[in-house]
């Protein structure tokens, strides 16, 4: 345990930080206190994102220069965080910069911390344009979140454990596990899990397709906890394999979301598609692509998920309308590129069948994600064969993103770009990427 990575979580009073704690780490038990400015020990937890693990340090009360805790625990507090390998410095943007935050982020610039500055509160994406208030800490780009919701979470761990140095450690919550709400990393004796998430604007019928997806002919293998509040995953033994539906649970019970705003369907949408590996866009063709599946496609595509687009209730309208709505495709969704559209009826099950096939074509074509146990296997046998010049070397790699597929290596000096030339081809011929663009990252450490 003492070898993970550790993340420290700093922030003002009630700006979200036990909220954010729980999310990252995915307990149910709540352990927020609702009260401002309770003073809480330092709290190291463990949490696991995509079949990596760290330790998440909460650090309560703590405010440089000791306001609220005495000198001695506020010094530990600063080499704690000194001694972080990132920190995530929460602000709320509904109150905006304070005095404080600005206190914390000097420091942090002092430290050269690795530092994650979080705009929570982010409920609405209304709120978006608030955050940009938050470039005067000089700390980078700040990540949108509603901790409370789960919205931008998963971008935000995304963006974390690629920093974080790559531990080897075998344990319950590996890889090769498929626990529950791993999202990317499940796999099961070998064969992957996927992930699918069905999004869409209210009433496009996207529950009449889970329903028809899961059908009676086949089994729901099981229901598991999910990985955001309320909801279940869903398991289907389907031919193409089994196939995990995230969040799938609200539209069982619809009575549980119909009291929610269209907004939180919306959130919740998000959610669900951080945890998955493909997303299924269902659009109402009978209303065409309207601005709002514009939006929730662009969020979509923004988390990095590939997406199969589905245009629903094909069979309510004529040979005129079709041509419409697919040219509005074309127009409206042109950022997601050649992404599959199937012309469905969810209702009568025409095409249905097409889904499954689609989606799993969505997620090989999308070369998602190679577990970071295989990149590194790769990039030790290539430097075992061919070590890179002047001592240098590559200390550990991961894939930080899809699409295209790009590898950070984390390396002890400077490396030549003939040998990096080489990684990436044994990277590509590993991975069999074919002529897949390849981005190569480089970040120095010492090791
Ligand atoms: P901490 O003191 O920084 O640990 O803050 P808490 O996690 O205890 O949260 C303080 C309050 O803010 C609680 O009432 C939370 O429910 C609320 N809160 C946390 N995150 C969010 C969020 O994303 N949106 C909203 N609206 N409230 C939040
Ligand atoms: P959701 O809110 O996206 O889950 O939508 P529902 O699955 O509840 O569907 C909303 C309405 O559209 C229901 O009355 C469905 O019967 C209807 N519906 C769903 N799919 C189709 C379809 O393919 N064709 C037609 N004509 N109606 C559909």
């Amino acid at each position: 345990m003492s070898d993970l990575p550790v993340v420290a979580i700093i922030g003002r009073p009630n700006v979200g930080k036990s909220t954010l704690l729980n999310r990252i780490v995915g307990r149910r038990e709540a352990i927020v206190q609702e009260k401002p400015g309770v003073t809480r020990d330092r709290k190291l937890v463990e949490a696991e994102w995509t079949g990596r693990r760290f330790m998440v340090m909460d650090t309560g009360g703590w405010m440089p220069g000791g306001s609220s805790l005495d000198e001695k625990v506020s010094r530990q507090a600063e080499k704690a965080i000194a001694d972080a390998d990132a920190v995530v410095l929460v602000t709320d943007v509904t109150t905006g910069v304070t005095e404080d935050d600005a206190r914390v982020a000097t420091l942090l610039r002092g430290l050269g911390s690795q530092v994650f500055v979080v705009a929570n509160k982010v409920d609405d994406p209304a709120r978006e344009s608030l955050m940009w208030d938050l470039l005067s800490l000089g700390l980078g780009d700040p990540w949108p979140v509603s901790a409370l919701h789960g919205a931008g979470t998963g971008d935000l761990l995304d963006a974390l454990v690629e920093v974080l140095p790559q531990v080897h450690v075998d344990g319950p919550a590996g890889e090769g596990e498929d626990a529950p709400g791993d999202g990317a990393a499940g796999f099961e004796e070998g064969r992957r899990v996927f992930s699918v998430a069905i999004v869409g604007r209210p009433n496009v019928g996207k529950s009449t397709l889970f329903n028809r997806l899961i059908g009676e002919d086949r089994s729901v293998v099981h229901d598991m906890p999910g990985t955001t509040r309320d909801a279940v995953d869903t398991v289907v033994d389907t031919p193409d394999g089994p196939i995990r539906f995230v969040d799938t649970a609200g539209m069982r019970r619809k009575s549980r979301i119909d009291d929610g705003t269209e907004y939180y369907s919306f959130v919740r949408a998000l959610q669900a598609v951080d945890a998955s590996d493909v997303a299924l866009l269902v659009i109402d063709a009978n209303e065409g692509v309207t601005h709002q599946d514009q939006r929730l496609g662009e969020r979509i595509d923004a988390a990095g998920c590939p997406i199969v687009i589905v245009l629903n209730k094909w069979e309510t309208i004529g040979a005129e309308q079709r041509e419409e709505v697919t040219w509005q495709v074309g127009q409206r969704l042109a950022f997601l590129g050649d992404s599959t559209v199937l012309k469905i009826s969810a209702l009568t099950g025409k095409s249905v069948h097409r889904l499954l096939p689609a989606l799993a074509d969505a997620i090989e074509a999308y070369q998602r994600r190679v577990p970071t146990r295989r990149v590194n296997e790769v990039v030790a046998a290539a430097q075992a064969a061919q070590p890179a010049p002047h001592g240098a070397r590559i200390l550990y790699a991961t894939q930080g993103a899809t699409d295209p597929p790009t590898f950070t290596l984390f390396a002890n000096k400077t490396l030549p770009a003939p040998y990096l030339r080489y990684v990436e081809r044994m990277l590509r011929e590993a991975f069999a990427l074919g002529a897949t663009p390849i981005k190569l990252r480089v970040r120095q450490r010492s090791s």
